[in-house]
């Protein structure tokens, strides 16, 4: 979306009336609507995008030094003035050129905006839309929570021209050369002088003591001096600065209180949440890094979003280099936010090449290993967390199984699933199912399906709960997915129970279970003659005790339910015919024997035994208007 110019006579190149871009003009609009209670925010968003701006600059002047020539020493300065009501906040940053105001005060640029906007407007339920802006960043709008002008000079490093960017916050945006009383405002020969003219709600940030305080409470870590005060003043001796201005994964652990930590996190996340996990080290031998990294609380609303990009952000020697390195962590974590500061890669490295770095892959395996051995070691330490955790990320997690093979082990240790084992919602870890394994039962028995109740009362599960043995309930999609490459753990092969004959130590030799198939031969042979059009075969099931029939896939073939989640997402296109398994331990299949199979009794009972066995499937029967008039004449029968 763009800001388009407005249809104003006395609109010329050096002074342009503009609209905002849709999507600022409605984030404004829940800016200045929302019944915002913590102020403080649009401060460390300011000083944020300050300290950004030096970032970039620190970067660019790696090749070009000239650009900082007239002062290396960056910094932020915040002053008042309470005869005009005026918050001043300047840095010597980047700075910013009139398309750059215009595109970036005007615009907002991230992708998946539209989305967001959407999902606000229908937030309500439960859901607090200054939580979901809170995790996309207000950023510079949040002005408007204090503010009902703001006026914003800028020039960009190594530019001569200065323009400034002024709005309400309401009508559009003004931009235009810089006035001589306005060009004063800014830090030496480059940067942003952002001037607030708080209103009634903001007055508070007219206290240096409420500066201070929110300075410190939120931007201690900034590793930018920030002054109170105006530059002049600083210059003149005046003035210390505010903050430790020392980046805080650079510090030591021991030196870092768990309230800073959380600071930085939001200031890197814009989070309203806290950290879940924080995982602060420095790694040293082959490869040298130092590493802040955390697991959020709270879902970010666009995890699932393909276009989401990679959030932990690259720093060497304390640069900032780019906070989207494709390579630098895996797409299934991520959900990891935070800070990685390598003291390996040189600094006048291209951004574009970085993703081909061995260093980058390096660095890339080893904080994997990190975070999950974190979690792992959260799943011990503190179960509540975990299970927010699981519930949040787990799924995307598992996309690490097929993903990252050389990690699949360690994230097969946090997975935790459903079983038959845990009355009640409770999480069972493989190595727990393992434990409690027969010596003889070889496989990793499991059961898939979206819905974990009708999954609990599947007939496929009954004989396994006969004999107790523990089937595992996987409940998200993304497990049909794994299953195909992880196929074992720890030398257990996954076994669907809808799946082929399977063995549940009956006891029944191969003689036996011939001899009890030939007794039945008839019944058999009858109904796979009925029912041939949709099944492979019918045989005497060893899983049933409690329902007289079940679906399941035929040895080879794939799992029902898998195939059923694959052809979904068009990953397959065969069409297996089940297998239909008959309890002959049931009075109605004993029953159904010594009818005539010709007779019209028999061939209804065995279309509506298909049929039910469908339903309990969750698949739709074939013909419903058949299925109801043959069910309504077995009620009529028996009523
Ligand atoms: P974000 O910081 O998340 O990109 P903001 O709304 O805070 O979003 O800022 C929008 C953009 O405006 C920034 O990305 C940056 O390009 C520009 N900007 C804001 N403040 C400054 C500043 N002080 N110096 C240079 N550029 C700035
Ligand atoms: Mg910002």
């Amino acid at each position: 979306m763009t800001a388009t110019a407005k249809k104003d006579p006395k609109n010329n190149e050096d002074n342009e009336q503009m609209n905002f871009s849709a999507d600022v003009s409605r984030l404004l609009n829940i800016v200045a609507n929302a019944l915002y209670t913590n102020h403080d925010v649009f401060l460390r968003e300011l000083i944020s995008n300050s300290a950004d701006a030096c970032d970039r600059l620190r970067y660019d002047a790696i090749q070009k030094p000239d650009l900082t020539a007239d002062n290396a020493n960056f910094r932020i300065h915040i002053y008042k003035d309470t005869d005009t009501r005026t918050l001043t906040i300047t840095d010597n940053g980047i700075g910013m050129g009139k398309a750059e105001l215009i595109d970036h005060l005007g615009t907002i640029a991230k992708s998946g905006t539209a989305a967001l906007m959407d999902k606000m407007s229908k937030a309500g339920k439960g859901e607090d839309p200054l939580k979901l802006i809170g995790q996309f960043g207000v950023g510079f709008y949040a002005s408007y929570m204090v503010a009902d002008y703001v006026t914003v000079t800028s020039r960009k490093a190594g530019s001569k021209a200065i323009w400034t960017w002024e709005s309400d916050g309401a009508s559009g945006f003004n931009v235009r050369k810089a006035t001589t009383e306005e060009e004063t405002k800014l830090d030496g020969d480059r940067g942003t002088a952002v001037t607030l003219n708080i209103k009634d709600e903001g007055c508070d940030f007219l206290l240096d003591e409420k500066i201070k305080q929110t300075v410190e409470t939120y931007s201690d870590h900034i590793d930018v001096k920030i002054f109170l005060g105006t530059p002049a003043e600083t210059d003149s001796g005046e003035g210390q600065p505010i903050n430790k201005a020392q980046a805080i994964w650079t510090r030591s652990k021991q030196d870092v209180t768990p309230e800073q930590y959380d600071e930085f996190y939001k200031h890197i996340t814009h989070g309203f949440d806290e950290p879940l996990l924080t995982s602060h080290w420095r790694a040293e031998g082959k490869i040298e890094f130092n590493a802040l990294l955390f697991v959020p609380t709270m879902r970010p609303w666009d995890l699932y979003d393909p276009s989401r990009q990679a959030s932990m952000r690259l720093y060497v020697r304390r640069v900032f280099i780019s906070d989207n390195v494709e390579g630098l962590t895996y797409p299934w974590l991520r959900f990891v936010r935070g800070v990685v500061d390598s003291e390996d890669l040189p600094l006048n490295i291209s951004r574009e090449s970085l993703q081909y770095n061995p260093i980058i892959a390096k660095i890339r395996t080893s904080t994997t290993k990190r975070i999950l051995s974190d979690l792992d070691k959260l799943s011990r330490d503190d179960w509540p967390g975990f299970i927010t955790f699981w519930g949040q990320f787990g799924a995307a997690l598992k996309e690490g199984l097929y993903d990252a093979i050389e990690h699949r082990d360690a994230i097969f240790k946090i997975c935790r699933f459903y079983s038959t084992h845990e009355e009640g919602e409770k999480f069972v870890s493989l190595e727990q199912y393992i434990e409690r394994m027969d010596e003889d039962q070889k496989d990793i028995y499991y059961i898939s399906g979206e819905n974990l109740e009708s999954l609990k009362n599947s007939p496929q599960i009954e004989g396994f709960k006969a004999k107790g043995i523990e089937v595992m309930f996987f409940t998200d999609t993304i497990d049909d997915f794994w299953l195909q490459n992880a196929t074992e753990y720890k030398g257990k092969t996954f076994k669907s129970v809808t799946k082929g004959d399977i063995d549940l130590g009956n006891k029944k030799d191969e003689k036996e279970t011939a001899k009890e198939a030939e007794e039945h031969k008839d019944l058999l042979e009858n109904l796979q003659k009925l029912l041939d059009e949709d099944v492979s075969e019918v045989r005497i099931s060893s899983r049933l005790t409690d329902s007289p029939v079940c679906l399941v896939a035929p040895d080879g073939g794939v799992d029902m339910h898998m195939e059923r989640v694959l052809k979904i997402h068009q990953k397959y296109a065969g069409d297996s015919k089940p297998v239909l398994e008959i309890n002959m331990g049931h009075g109605l299949i004993q029953k159904l024997e010594t009818l005539k199979p010709k007779s019209d009794a028999f061939k209804d009972a065995a279309s509506l035994l298909f049929d039910q066995a469908k339903i309990i499937q969750g698949e739709p029967v074939k013909d419903p208007a058949g299925f109801a008039r043959r069910m309504a004449s077995f009620m009529e029968k028996g009523l």
